[in-house]
């Protein structure tokens, strides 16, 4: 099996099972909600944060399996993650789909699944919208504090 391969099946995997899917819509969690027009990906994220820990991460949303995947590959790799650790990490990310060098690749886990996604530009904002969602969650609970 070719890398290629591998990383497909990661990305159908999540697409098929997600993990961490389904919202609380409930007190202390934080909801970020963003689109991709050019797609039609919609995509809802929730945080718990405890004492600058990422304690609990829930996605939901529709669209292309793209975006939904990495939804469910972003919450599985950040939960019990620290917020800085998780900010470090989405950079990272968004440095990996961008086709620049990651030096701490391996951190990823299965996100460097979408490594791929640098090769298809209108495919960058379907992979990074969940991404996108928790960093913004964090970003304002970190200001709400
Ligand atoms: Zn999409």
């Amino acid at each position: 099996m070719n890398l290629n391969n591998l990383y497909r099946e990661v990305i159908m995997d999540n697409y098929k099972n997600p993990k961490n899917k389904g919202l609380k819509n409930a007190s202390p969690y934080h909801l970020v909600h963003l689109t991709n027009p050019s797609c039609g990906d919609d995509m809802r994220v929730e945080i718990l944060v405890e004492n600058d820990k990422v304690v609990d991460v829930r996605q939901d949303g529709h669209g292309c399996s793209i975006c939904l995947s990495s939804a469910s590959v972003m919450s599985d790799l950040l939960i019990g993650k620290s917020v800085a650790e998780a900010k470090e990490l989405i950079e990272s990310f968004y440095t990996m789909v961008k086709g620049e060098e990651v030096l701490d690749e391996d951190k990823l886990g299965e996100a460097v699944a979408y490594k791929g996604v640098r090769d298809f530009p209108a495919r960058i904002k379907c992979a990074t919208l969940a991404w996108k969602c928790v960093e913004r969650a964090i970003d304002e609970v970190k200001s709400n504090e």
